[in-house]
C-alpha cells in the first residue's frame, strides 16, 4: 500500500499514521525527500480485517490519499482477473455482459393503472417493474407515496404480468414489510450514506439497487455499496441518477463518467436512471444512450400514459410508446457494446417467476 501524506502534518499526525501502520502488520517506510510518499510493506498479521485497512489510513489527518491499495482490497474492488458479478432477480440480470430494462412510475398511484402500465413496459421488453411506494420527497408537504398499502399493488402487478419489482425503502422499521412484496430494494440518492438503511436491507437478503447521492464523491458511493456486502449481500447494482449541477436546463446532471470510472473500479453492475438526471421526457432516450455507451449494464425509466395525472416526476414520465422507442434503441446499443439485452419470458406465469 502507498499513501500521500499532507505537506504541513505535525510530526504527531505522521507517528499516528506510522503507529497504526505497524498495529496493521505494516512496515512502514518513507520514499521520497519530501517525506510525503510512504510505502508500507507487509509484514506480520493483524486483527483487523484487511478490507478495513484503507479506511484506517483514511481516518488519519496526516493521510491525504491512499495511492494504492491493491495489497488490501475492498469488497466492491474490481481486482485483476476478477470476474464482474451478475445480479439476478427473477428473468433480469445485470452485469457480466447481461443488460435489462427496468420501467414503471415514480410512485404507485392507482392500481389499475399500476397493471396498464406493468403490461406495456413488458410488452415493449422490461424485465423489472419499479415504482415507489413510500416517496422521498424534497418537500414534506409533496406527496410521500401510498406507504404500505401500495405494496399490494405491486404484489399484483408481478401476478399479472411476472415482471419483478424493484421499490424504494426508507426506513429500516419498513425493511421486513417491504421486503416480503419486493424482488429487489431500492435505496434512493436522498438514503445513500444510511448506513443503519444499508444494513438491514442488506440482511434482508433481497438484492439491493443503490442509487448514487445528490452529491456523493465516487469513492463514497462505493462505501455505501461496501456497506451492503460487508453485511453479507453480495448482490448490489448501482445506479448513477445525475448530481447537482449549476444549470437547470436539466433537473441533474448525468455523470457519464462515473459510469465509466465505476466499471473500472468495481465488480459491481452499474445502471442508469436518465429520468431522473433529465427531469424532462425528451431527454430521457439520449441520455440513456449515453450511459449505455458509457458501459451501462442496464436502464431504468419512468413511463405513465397520463403525465398530468401523476403526484410526482410527470414531466419525466415516457408514454409507452417512447419506452417501446428507448427499449429497442438501447438494446441495440447494448449489443453493440457486447453485451447480451435480457427480454422477458415470453410465456408469463407467474409463480413460476421470482419467488
Ligand atoms: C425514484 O427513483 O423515484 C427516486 C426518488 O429516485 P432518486 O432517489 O434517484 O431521487
Ligand atoms: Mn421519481
Amino acid at each position: 500500500m502507498l499513501l500521500r501524506l499532507r505537506k504541513n502534518s505535525s510530526p504527531t499526525e505522521v507517528e499516528a499514521v506510522f503507529t497504526v501502520a505497524r498495529a496493521l502488520g505494516y512496515e512502514p517506510r518513507i520514499l521520497d525527500r519530501g517525506g510525503v510518499l510512504v510505502e508500507l510493506l507487509p509484514g506480520g498479521p493483524s486483527d483487523v480485517p484487511r478490507a478495513a485497512h484503507r479506511s484506517r489510513f483514511e481516518d488519519q489527518s496526516a493521510v491525504e490519499t491512499v495511492l494504492e491499495s491493491s495489497d488490501a482490497p475492498e469488497l466492491h474492488e474490481r481486482e485483476a482477473g476478477r470476474e464482474e458479478t451478475r445480479v439476478e432477480i427473477g428473468a433480469a440480470a445485470f452485469g457480466a455482459g447481461a443488460f435489462s430494462l427496468v420501467a414503471g412510475p415514480c410512485a404507485v398511484e392507482d392500481p389499475d393503472r399500476l397493471i396498464e402500465i406493468a403490461r406495456s413496459v413488458h410488452a415493449a421488453g422490461a424485465v423489472l417493474l419499479r415504482g415507489g411506494a413510500f416517496k422521498p420527497r424534497t418537500s414534506p408537504w409533496s406527496f410521500q407515496g401510498q406507504g404500505r398499502s401500495a405494496l399490494a399493488a405491486l404484489a399484483a402487478a408481478r401476478e399479472a404480468t411476472g415482471l419483478g419489482i424493484v421499490t424504494e425503502v426508507l426506513d429500516p422499521r419498513d425493511v421486513e414489510a417491504v421486503a416480503e412484496v419486493a424482488d429487489m430494494l431500492q435505496i434512493g440518492s436522498r438514503s445513500m450514506s444510511n448506513t443503519v438503511l444499508l444494513t438491514e436491507c442488506a440482511r434482508s437478503g433481497r438484492p439491493v439497487l443503490l442509487k448514487r447521492g445528490l452529491a456523493a464523491t465516487g469513492r463514497e458511493f462505493l462505501l455505501a455499496a461496501e456497506c451492503v456486502l460487508a453485511n453479507g449481500n453480495e448482490n448490489v447494482v448501482l445506479c448513477e441518477r445525475g448530481i447537482r449541477g449549476f444549470d437547470n436546463v436539466t433537473r441533474n446532471v448525468l455523470d457519464v463518467g462515473m459510469v465509466a470510472w465505476l466499471k473500472l473500479k468495481t465488480h459491481l453492475p452499474v445502471v442508469v436512471d436518465p429520468s431522473h438526471a433529465a427531469g424532462r421526457a425528451d431527454l430521457v432516450l439520449p441520455l440513456a444512450k449515453a450511459g449505455v455507451a458509457a458501459g451501462a449494464d442496464g436502464v431504468i425509466v419512468e413511463v405513465h400514459p397520463e403525465p398530468a395525472e401523476v403526484h410526482s416526476d410527470g414531466a419525466q414520465a415516457l408514454s409507452f410508446d417512447a419506452f417501446a422507442e428507448l427499449a429497442r434503441g438501447v438494446r441495440r446499443l447494448a449489443q453493440l457494446e457486447g453485451k447480451t439485452p435480457v427480454l422477458p419470458p415470453e410465456r408469463i406465469d407467474a409463480k413460476e417467476v421470482m419467488r
